[in-house]
């Protein structure tokens, strides 16, 4: 596993991405390969592997992410037509960064799940 992963980098701002909101808790930025008009990961700044590290002592990290997620939405005046918000875990979860996130999408039609 990689020791500072990518999304650890974009928070610390080692490496430049186009983060849309930061505060002490959680980052928001736009995913590089956007698969909708609307596509942003709401990660948080401590590093948390999988939703299967969340615990007792870190729960809350879940409502800061979804919180910010939904405040995103309705920044971007997505939250009337409706968005997705999704959370991969491991493999057959498909997630590929092991740093826990949060997709938003939307800005158009999604496909039924
Ligand atoms: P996962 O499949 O792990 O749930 O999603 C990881 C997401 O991170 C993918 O949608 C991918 O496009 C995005 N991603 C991977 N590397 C980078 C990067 O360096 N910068 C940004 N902004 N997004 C990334």
């Amino acid at each position: 596993m990689e020791k500072n992963n990518i999304f650890e980098k974009i928070i610390s701002r080692q490496i430049k991405s186009d983060i849309i909101f930061q505060d002490k808790r959680v980052t928001a930025f736009k995913d590089i390969r956007p698969k909708y008009p609307v596509h942003i990961l709401i990660v948080p700044n401590t590093k948390i592997v999988s939703s299967n590290e969340i615990n007792e002592n870190n729960k809350y990290i879940l409502t800061d992410i979804f919180f910010t997620a939904i405040n995103i939405a309705k920044k971007m005046g997505i939250h009337n037509s409706g968005y997705r918000l999704i959370l991969n875990c491991n493999n057959h979860g498909r997630q590929e960064i092991p740093h826990l996130h949060v997709h938003l999408i939307g800005g158009e039609l999604l496909k039924n799940i």
